[in-house]
C-alpha cells in the first residue's frame, strides 16, 4: 500500500488515496465535505458505509433509530423538523461566521501555497508518439517512481529549470491541449513539441540545466 507521501508523488489527477483503507480511487467515490478544498473527505464512501454500519449494530443504537422511525410515523411534522434542521443550522449567523473563519486560516492559505511560484523541474517524457508533461522538484527520483508502473518503455526527452514549475508547466499542458490524450499525456508532432520547448526556453520561463544528469 502506498504512504501518502509516495501518492503524492505519482500526481495522479482527480484521483484520491482514502486516510483508512489507503485505497487509491476516483474523487467520486468520495465522501463530500464542502469545507475541504477539494469538496470531499478523506475517507472513501466505502470506510464511511463500514463505519455507519459497525456504528448502527450497537444496540443503543438500535433502540434509538427504531424510536426515532416510530416518531417519524406517528408525526409527519416531526419528520419535517428533522429535514430542515440541517438547512436551519447551516444559515445561522453563527455558523456562516464559523465557515468563513475556516476558509479564511485554513482553506486559503493552502489554496495560495499551491499557486505561488515554486522553482523546480519541467520533464518531457517520451514513449514512441506520445509524450508526458509532468513537473517535479526531483526528477530523477519522480522517473524512478514513473518508470516501474508503466508497462511501457519511457525516455526522458527534456529537462527545463525554471523559477515557476507550476506556471510553465500550465503553459505547456495549454499550448498543446488540442491534442491532449488524458491527464498529462499529450500527442503532438514532434516540430509542434521542439518548437513549444524553444518557446519556452527563449522567453526565459525555465533554462535548461546541463549539469543536471539523470
Ligand atoms: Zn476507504
Amino acid at each position: 500500500m502506498l504512504s501518502i507521501k509516495e501518492f503524492r508523488a505519482l500526481n495522479l489527477k482527480g484521483m484520491k488515496r482514502c486516510s483508512r483503507c489507503g485505497a487509491i480511487k476516483p474523487r467520486e467515490r468520495f465522501v463530500k465535505d464542502r469545507r475541504k478544498p477539494d469538496g470531499y473527505d478523506t475517507r472513501c464512501k466505502q470506510c464511511e458505509r463500514l463505519r455507519t454500519q459497525r456504528r448502527n449494530a450497537k444496540p443503543e443504537r438500535r433502540q434509538y433509530i427504531h424510536d426515532y422511525n416510530a416518531r417519524r410515523r406517528e408525526d409527519p411534522a416531526y419528520w419535517a423538523y428533522q429535514r430542515a434542521y440541517r438547512c436551519r443550522h447551516q444559515t445561522t449567523p453563527e455558523y456562516r461566521a464559523k465557515s468563513r473563519k475556516y476558509y479564511r486560516n485554513v482553506v486559503a492559505p493552502r489554496r495560495r501555497q499551491l499557486q505561488k511560484p515554486q522553482p523546480g523541474f519541467v520533464y518531457v517524457l517520451q514513449s514512441g508518439p506520445y509524450y508526458k508533461i509532468g513537473i517535479s522538484k526531483e526528477p530523477s527520483r519522480r522517473l524512478a517512481e514513473i518508470r516501474p508502473r508503466l508497462p511501457f518503455p519511457i525516455e526522458l526527452l527534456h529537462l527545463i529549470r525554471t523559477d515557476n514549475m507550476i506556471g510553465t508547466e500550465r503553459f505547456m499542458h495549454k499550448s498543446l491541449n488540442h491534442c491532449r490524450l488524458n491527464g498529462e499525456w499529450f500527442r503532438p508532432s514532434s516540430e509542434e513539441l521542439k518548437s513549444l520547448i524553444d518557446s519556452v526556453e527563449k522567453e526565459k520561463r525555465g533554462k535548461i540545466d546541463d549539469a543536471y544528469v539523470i
